[in-house]
């Protein structure tokens, strides 16, 4: 019997999300559940939005987790490299095959007529997609255009009638229509693969047997076993797994709830707290145990346990469980050493030492100054703003907006920081001093505090943005209205 292969595929393109780490955990138990290997690849295929950063802390973050894969990155192991960037003369190769069985063709397209062609689509009620202009095109016309150097993509040829039918682990028997499906862009004109292309490429020669993965990802499927069959291989068995939701029900988003697994970290959760909660979505031990470790979830696992009502990631659960965890799990001693290693650990410390030393005449003097940096929100009421030189309705706008900038940054430094508040400021016309002192407020709960830029920047996006938020509400609120409005003005502002 072959040996089960699972994947966990990160695009390491932001924080590393909690939905990466449900989606491993699942293949993990799979993989183990059938004494099989668990692999981590990284798609790193978009240049523009990969960052070597958010590699590195999607690595970290799993094995943080304790779910470290057997092969993949720091591993190693016989289907390597695990980095799509190292695997482009493998996309090269195969993509010559398919345009030599005239399964992927030329496409001279330029974006203006892409542009204009999806214009005329929509106005008229259709399916955006491409319109197979450069389908047909004979090889003389594709030598002519290709000697003259002409940009191109390599699309995929689509079934124009008729349905893909595929089998879900979960789902059962799925059909969609082929006329639903794109002339997928399979390689871009820098002639680096596209997700798909170079995802089933990876899958096949990785061996992976069972692509378990969000269902998100399921109206991909008809273009993953096109290509299968393009290359006349056999297809994973796919397993679609239902998405986090917030409490709300929507998919789960930063905007709602954090999903960076730093954030869980930094708040002080414990990671075999975050494991046990995660492995609570959508699934459930068979004898009902709610509190269970990771190789109890794998001695236990079985995938046809998982339903498809969408999982709630209540951020209220996950409390009352890390609270169980740490009354009930370990020594006080073990609590005590854990919770100074977080302190440690939290990298919060080390960059506000240089500022603390300014400040304080004793150690007894620390605690209360640093504490909002150790903290989930901050006390405040309406009346903290007291002092601030913005009414409530301008000091609003003022931290929506610094949110907004702050949540546009691609690089995290208190440089970055530093100089997008700044911008900000000029460009409401607003003094430094007045337009600073409402943040003040939200990030640290006091009217003054060691310096807002740099406790913005330690304490990072995802705390900086739930005490924004908070303090918004605390200052009345912002409606639907006035935030189209304010998008708007956002928006001009450049
Ligand atoms: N790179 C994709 C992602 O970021 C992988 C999706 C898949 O598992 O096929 O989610």
């Amino acid at each position: 019997m072959t040996q089960v292969r699972t994947r966990i595929a990160p695009s390491p393109t932001g924080d590393p999300h909690v939905g990466t780490a449900y989606i491993a955990l699942f293949n993990r138990c799979f993989a183990r559940q059938h004494g099989g290997k668990f692999i981590l690849r990284i798609e790193d295929t978009d240049q523009m939005r990969s960052t070597a950063q958010s590699e590195h802390d999607i690595l970290s973050s799993l094995q943080w987790l304790g779910l470290e894969w057997d092969e993949g990155p720091g591993v190693g192991g016989d289907f390597g490299p695990y980095r799509q960037s190292e695997r482009s003369a493998i996309y090269a190769e195969h993509i010559a095959t398919l345009l030599e069985s005239g399964n992927a063709f030329h496409c001279f397209c330029s974006a203006e007529r892409l542009d204009e062609v999806r214009k005329t689509q929509m106005a008229a009620k259709q399916q955006p997609g491409y319109d197979g202009h450069c389908a047909h095109l004979s090889k003389a016309e594709v030598d002519t255009k290709l000697a003259a150097s002409e940009d191109y993509v390599i699309r995929m040829r689509v079934p124009e009638t008729g349905n893909c039918e595929f089998h879900d682990m979960l789902r059962g028997e799925v059909s969609i229509a082929w006329s639903q499906i794109d002339m997928q862009v399979l390689m871009k004109s820098d002639g680096l693969p596209t997700y798909h292309f170079a995802n089933v490429v990876d899958d096949h020669l990785m061996e992976i047997t069972h692509v378990v993965r969000g269902e998100e990802w399921i109206n991909s499927v008809p273009k993953h076993v096109l290509l299968y069959k393009y290359f006349d291989w056999t297809p994973p068995i796919f397993c679609h797994m239902p998405l986090l939701r917030n409490p709300d029900k929507s998919k789960l988003s930063k905007r709602k709830n954090p999903t960076s697994i730093n954030y869980y970290r930094d708040m002080g959760y414990l990671p075999e707290a975050l494991i046990n909660y995660l492995g609570m979505m959508g699934w459930t031990m068979p004898n009902g145990q709610e509190v269970f470790t990771l190789s109890e979830m794998e001695d236990a696992f079985d995938i046809s346990r998982v339903s498809l009502g969408g999982p709630v990631f209540d951020t209220e659960k996950l409390d009352w469980l890390n609270g169980k965890y740490l009354r009930e799990a370990g020594s006080d001693k073990d609590f005590q050493e854990r919770l100074l290693a977080w302190a440690q650990d939290s990298g919060r410390l080390a960059p506000i030492i240089p500022l603390l030393r300014q400040r304080v005449e004793k150690f007894s003097d620390v605690a209360p100054l640093i504490s909002y940096f150790f903290s989930g929100s901050v006390a405040i009421t309406p009346e903290s703003f007291s002092h601030c030189k913005l009414a409530p309705a301008d000091a609003c706008k003022a931290l929506q907006f610094a949110l907004w900038k702050l949540e546009a940054l691609s690089v995290w430094s208190r440089e970055e920081v530093e100089s997008t508040l700044m911008t900000l400021s000029q460009a409401l016309d607003i003094k430094v001093r007045d337009f600073l002192a409402p943040l003040f407020v939200a990030i640290s709960g006091q009217p003054v505090s060691l310096s807002v830029i740099d406790s913005i920047a330690v304490i990072g996006l995802d705390l900086s943005r739930a005490r924004l938020r908070a303090a918004i509400e605390v200052l009345g609120g912002i409606s639907k209205k006035q935030a189209k409005n304010l998008e708007k003005e956002f928006a001009q502002l450049g």
